[in-house]
């Protein structure tokens, strides 16, 4: 038996009619850019999420990035980001021209660590962009009650926690500002790129309206020197479609969660997430940590499971940041994770019978 890490073939099977009429209507409605359709979607997504306003972008790192312009940081200020993630959020960093500042992940949940934050500080510090790491919401309070002593913003890595709650309240209304992905592969997944900006503040959506349309809020005036970073309608039309399941995806993805915590408590070498009190995650990922995660990824890829490591190489240790002379052992908590981390299959058409089968490889080589 073969078990793919995700399906994504499988999810378009299941709302194949929906999609196939979404994209129609779009295709001969003649209007292919900010239509109707991205309107609906911002105004559903917005709603969705529990804020005042969604701005559709053309992809996850653009709505980082372009929060941060939104917000006028950029060259001499300093963001505070975490050394255990995808490197898109130091990405978005570096390209709005401030210096990403790294801060270790919580020894437990691996989001980043409140503690790092605060000794992170300086008098360049502008914002905080923790990351919803694997589908959990960082500890967000805490870190909101650092932001609000220091007059900092707040701002959301959410490509990764599309329904995530902490404390009530979903990831995209839990700091500033939020940016999500549509990244095929997320929670909620667009059949190519898309992403979004989530805020509550008026000023800052006016901005990224701008921002992302030649910096022009009516047609030929142009107020700023914005870019092109719009969502496509076609996109918008998809997602709209998608939304609407996004709770069902999510609960069945928590289902296999469930499975793995119980059928894998025993097993005494492998570390199992840890999910903190008052957060539920959407478990974009199901990450585990194993001692020897090199010999067990083969062995289950000689099962016929296919898993995957979230990441590899930690940003600091990149090529591309290789300028700000960061050695191995400066961040030895990212280091270790990226030696250790494995990414079990884990998605919304994962079958009873695919996941047993994953299940009972894992066993075999405990
Ligand atoms: C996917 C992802 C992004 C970037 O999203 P794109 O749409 O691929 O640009 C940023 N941050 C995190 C944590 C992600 O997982």
């Amino acid at each position: 038996m073969n078990v793919p890490f995700l399906d994504l073939q499988a999810a378009y099977r299941e709302l194949q009619e929906q999609l196939d009429a979404a994209c129609r209507r779009v295709l001969s409605s003649g209007r292919y850019i900010l239509g109707r359709e991205v309107e609906a979607f911002e105004s559903e997504f917005a709603a969705y999420c529990g804020a005042r306003h969604c701005i559709g972008v053309s992809n996850g790192l653009d709505a980082l990035e372009l929060i941060l312009r939104g917000y006028g940081i950029g060259p001499g200020d300093e963001v505070i980001v975490p050394t255990h993630t995808f490197i898109a959020t130091w990405l978005a960093v570096s390209r709005a021209g401030a210096v990403p500042v790294p801060v270790e992940p919580d020894e437990a949940t691996h989001t980043i660590s409140v503690a790092g934050v605060a000794a992170a500080l300086s008098a360049r510090t502008r914002a905080i962009m923790p990351v919803h790491l694997y589908g959990q919401p960082a500890d967000m309070d805490r870190i909101r009650n650092i932001a609000i002593r220091h007059k900092l913003k707040v701002i959301e890595d959410a490509a990764q926690a599309h329904g995530a709650i902490c404390r009530g309240r979903r990831a995209g209304s839990l700091g500033d500002a939020a940016g999500f992905s549509f990244y095929p592969g997320k929670n909620l997944g667009a059949l190519g790129d898309g992403g979004a900006v989530v805020t509550d503040d008026d000023q800052l959506a006016a901005n990224l309206r701008r921002l992302r349309n030649y910096g022009s809020p009516a047609k030929y005036q142009h107020d700023v020197k914005g870019g092109n970073a719009r969502l496509d309608e076609l996109q918008a039309a998809l997602l709209r479609v998608k939304l609407c399941y996004l709770d069902e995806w999510n609960q069945r993805r928590a289902r296999i969660a469930d499975r793995y915590l119980e059928e894998l408590a025993a097993s005494p070498r492998l570390m199992l997430p840890i999910v903190a009190d008052g957060v539920s995650p959407v478990w974009h990922l199901f990450v585990i940590r194993h001692p020897r995660r090199g010999d067990l990824q083969a062995h289950l890829s000689r099962c016929g499971v296919e898993t995957l490591i979230h990441y590899p190489v930690p940003p600091h240790l990149s090529r591309a940041y290789s300028d700000m002379g960061f050695v191995r052992g400066t961040f030895p908590r990212a280091e270790r994770l990226a030696e250790s981390v494995l990414s079990l299959p884990l998605g919304p058409h994962l079958s009873p019978a695919a996941h047993t089968h994953v299940l009972s490889a894992l066993k075999s080589f405990e």
